[in-house]
């Protein structure tokens, strides 16, 4: 079981909240999903998987959902509209329009962003794993190649080192390029099973636990 040692309260009265290992040491491996809400897959994945009695080396964070208002109402953005993938202090981050990648009226205006911003500068993570959807790929930023490449191996995707549009503000951006750490985004797909899903991410959990 895995215990929630920090949380935020949204907009919408939600709770956004940090999950830890029983194990403490180790490598920190943190570990979200839910930034855009009409992606559930990773959300109900690691909410069960907080849950399980693992057994792990390394010392794992887990936010199951980094956008509970998005959750709530199937949306991509947060309660203000706002695309949570593109609100990080990024030195690329820029005002947009107000579509469905709005990145806010400035770099971390959002409760969500400020929550996962004051975590990694806590924290300071060895690793992040991002779990979106539905392209079915394994992206990266920073220096994660060879850990993609095994994640990739696991769940039968293709290594894709450029999503092929710019993302300024994005977390991949901030974690990965400006702060170096090794930064995954899995890309699950929207037409898979359910069980086949959570299958193969518990195995690239494990790897990530135990292995890493
Ligand atoms: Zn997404």
């Amino acid at each position: 079981m895995f215990k929630c040692i920090k949380t935020t309260t949204t907009q919408n009265k939600n709770s956004v909240n940090l999950y830890q290992s029983p194990h403490t040491t180790g490598k920190k491996v943190l570990i979200i999903a839910g930034t855009h809400g009409d992606e559930p897959q990773g959300t109900d994945i690691l909410s069960l998987y907080i849950k399980e009695n693992i057994t792990c080396k390394n010392n794992l964070y887990i936010i199951p959902c980094v956008n509970p208002d998005g959750y709530e109402q199937k949306l991509r953005t947060n309660s203000n509209n706002v695309d949570l993938n593109r609100n990080f202090p990024t030195e690329n981050w820029e005002l947009t329009e107000k579509n469905e990648f709005f990145g806010g009226n400035s770099p971390s205006s959002e409760i969500e962003t400020q929550f996962l911003v004051e975590i990694i500068t806590e924290i300071k993570p060895d690793i992040i794993l991002t779990i979106h959807a539905p392209f079915k790929i394994v992206n990266y930023d920073g220096p994660a190649e060879n850990i993609s490449k095994q994640i990739a191996k696991i769940i039968d995707y293709p290594v894709q080192h450029d999503i092929g549009y710019p993302t300024p503000g994005s977390f991949g951006t901030y974690c990965g390029l400006e702060k170096n750490i090794p930064t995954i985004t899995l890309e699950l797909g929207e037409d898979e099973a359910f069980n086949w899903q959570k299958d193969r991410c518990y195995k690239i959990l494990e790897l990530l636990a135990n292995q890493y």
